[in-house]
């Protein structure tokens, strides 16, 4: 109770899967007291390419660009743009933050790939030396929550698209262990369109049964050796 949670949400569709997912959680962590903001990407149009325009007012080198190095010095000057500026705000506040999307192409949708690149920018979630368990988001837990189109058995070492962890990788290790986040055990709905509509309600069951003893949960060793073993 008490607890504040951002859920990061990437679908177009109220009605779908993903939909009901967030649906669950928005219901279940409100029921248990967290506070619980939604940043439903499609919905609000957020804007997912990095360019000029995240900085407000003059650049530190109008010469030649670069993203990375203007995004760090408009940051420290207060010179985000708004809509960055309120999404790091979200970010600052939660202590666990929920990411809900299907899965494309072996990642997350172009969108919130997007929120990624925009919102977690040096000085912010990370600085120089002050990476992975020294990430400047400490302190905060993570959590992908996700669906597939293939099936578990494609997703597994031995399968045609190999372990779900290798997909993980980038995301738990490289975007949020590396801001200092810790992560919980992903969860995964595998293959929601090709099951029956008894399994889709049990995968729904199974994700209100999670949260309920969300808080409880310790946080996976997110090494190399987690992923790659
Ligand atoms: P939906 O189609 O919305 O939902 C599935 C079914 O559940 C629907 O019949 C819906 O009506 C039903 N449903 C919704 N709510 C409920 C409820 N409360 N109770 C019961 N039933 C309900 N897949 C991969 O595995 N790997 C990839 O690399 C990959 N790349 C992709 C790239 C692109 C560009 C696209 C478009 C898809 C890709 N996919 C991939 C497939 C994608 O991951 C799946 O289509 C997606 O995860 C399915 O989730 P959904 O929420 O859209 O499902
Ligand atoms: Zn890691």
């Amino acid at each position: 109770p008490g607890k504040k949670v951002l859920i990061v949400y990437a679908h177009q569709e109220p009605k779908s899967f993903n939909g009901s997912l967030l649906k669950i959680a928005v219901e279940e962590l409100t029921k248990q007291g967290c506070s619980v903001t939604v940043s439903d990407l499609y919905a609000m149009q957020f804007e997912p390419r990095a360019t000029r325009n995240d900085i407000v007012g003059p650049l530190h080198n109008s010469e030649a660009f670069n993203y990375g190095v203007e995004t760090w010095e408009a940051y420290k000057r207060g010179h985000l743009s708004k809509d960055l500026v309120e999404e790091q705000k979200k970010v600052q506040e939660a202590d666990l933050l929920i990411f809900q999307f299907p899965l494309f192409w072996f990642n997350m949708p172009a969108i919130l790939k997007g929120w990624v690149d925009r919102v977690l920018v040096q000085g912010f979630a990370y600085d120089l030396s002050k990476i992975y368990d020294g990430g400047l988001l400490q302190g905060k837990l993570s959590l992908f929550s996700f669906t597939t189109g293939a099936s578990k058995e494609m997703y597994s070492k031995e399968g045609v698209s190999g372990d779900i962890r290798y997909v993980l990788w980038p995301m738990q290790h490289g975007i949020m262990h590396f801001c200092g986040v810790r992560v919980l055990e992903p969860h995964i709905c595998y293959a929601p369109e090709n099951v029956s509509e008894e399994k889709r309600k049990e995968m729904l069951a199974a994700w209100t049964q999670r949260l309920k003893t969300l808080w409880k949960e310790e946080p996976i060793d997110c090494s190399p050796e987690w992923y790659f073993k």
